[in-house]
């Protein structure tokens, strides 16, 4: 059964909803009907934050995130339209309370109609993503690396998160199912575990000229980990909880510091949850918790600080960026050739881009 809490945490989920599967981030302005029935030339619908819903003037229609993700999907019914939009959130279809222990005597519950996502599996994910970096210096690749510096990452970044290139998602993880007719190529982040010996998920990047239906693909029917998610269980004196895995990045490459990624602001329980399972003398003495400034992102930092608090973790918030930025990686760019900028070294024929501080 979907609780109420569930139901109602899911239906929030709209905006995120709307960015994975329709690449609409600006929820302020109108956009082009997400119906797949509607062939609509003008941006004709809009998001009504008061109820999560969609409303198009051009067919007249409404959704909610459950429908609507039954209209883009085909699916029917609100459990198989529950469990979808859960999938596209990575969103934990439980009812487990991160910091409430539950009953021991608890009455047998009814089994779920249906099962959570699974957790993330296969090895071959680490050697396919492994191949995907070698594949991001080979000749006609070069849009993969020029896709990276256009957001600041050099090819230590690279390096260092271990990021790659692929035309093919299928054969980073089989589950993903890409439909990107405009994309030259995706960047792949893999979700390395500490010290690099696997990689059990993987996140793409849409590299395109033209349109993009997602900005972001994740691996289908999987519950999306956290990216650098061993940083909570490594006795890490301080972790920077970034929102997207860029931001993670630029944070990273600003500050020095250990920094993971919710990969989304619905992600925020999984923190919480993963966080609760885990021995205090493992956690992070301090986290610091780095949302975008909008209001969404605002509203997710006062809740992962409250989780933070009631599992007695000290946490505070990020300072707000110099200039205005929305985030971390706004704010690396706008950096560029006041703080740092491109070098570019021959390396065996090979040009390297590295950034130098100044
Ligand atoms: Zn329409």
């Amino acid at each position: 059964m979907i609780s109420p809490e569930d139901k109602a945490n899911l239906r929030a989920a709209m905006p995120e909803v709307l960015a994975v599967r329709c690449g609409i981030h600006d929820l302020r302005r109108s956009f082009r009907c997400p119906s797949p029935e509607h062939d609509d030339r003008d941006p004709s619908a809009h998001y009504y934050a008061n109820d999560n819903s969609v409303h198009c003037f051009g067919c007249g229609r409404t959704w909610d995130v459950f429908s609507l993700v039954g209209e883009l999907d085909g699916i029917e019914g609100f459990a198989d339209q529950a469990r979808a939009v859960a999938d596209i959130v990575g969103y934990h279809l439980d009812d487990s309370r991160p910091w409430r222990k539950r009953p021991k005597a608890a009455k047998p519950r009814p089994k779920p109609l249906f099962d959570p996502p699974r957790e993330a599996g296969g090895k071959d994910c680490g050697d396919a993503c492994s191949a995907a970096w070698d594949r991001l210096y080979e000749p006609g690749n070069e849009v993969g690396r020029r896709y990276l510096r256009y957001r600041g990452l050099d090819d230590l970044d690279a390096m260092e998160w271990g990021l790659g290139f692929t035309r093919v998602p299928k054969e980073i993880m089989p589950e993903f199912r890409v439909w990107e007719p405009e994309a030259l190529g995706f960047i792949t982040i893999p979700f390395w575990n500490r010290d690099f010996s696997e990689a059990n998920y993987c996140m793409l990047r849409t590299i395109s000229r033209g349109e993009v239906r997602n900005k972001e693909w994740r691996p289908a029917g999987l519950a999306t980990p956290l990216w650098n998610e061993w940083m909570l269980s490594a006795s890490l004196d301080t972790v920077i909880v970034a929102e997207g895995l860029i931001d993670a990045m630029a944070l990273h490459k600003i500050t020095g510091k250990d920094v993971m990624a919710l990969g989304g602001v619905s992600n925020a329980k999984r923190l919480a949850q993963v966080l609760y399972r885990t021995p205090p003398e493992l956690r992070p003495q301090v986290v610091l918790v780095a949302m975008d400034e909008d209001d969404e992102g605002r509203k997710a930092c006062e809740r992962i600080r409250a989780d933070l608090s009631a599992l007695r973790i000290r946490n505070n918030s990020m300072p707000a960026y110099p200039g205005g930025a929305k985030d971390a990686d706004e704010y690396l760019m706008a950096t560029r050739d006041s703080e740092w900028r491109f070098e570019v070294y021959d390396s065996a024929g090979l040009k390297l881009y590295r950034s130098r501080w100044l």
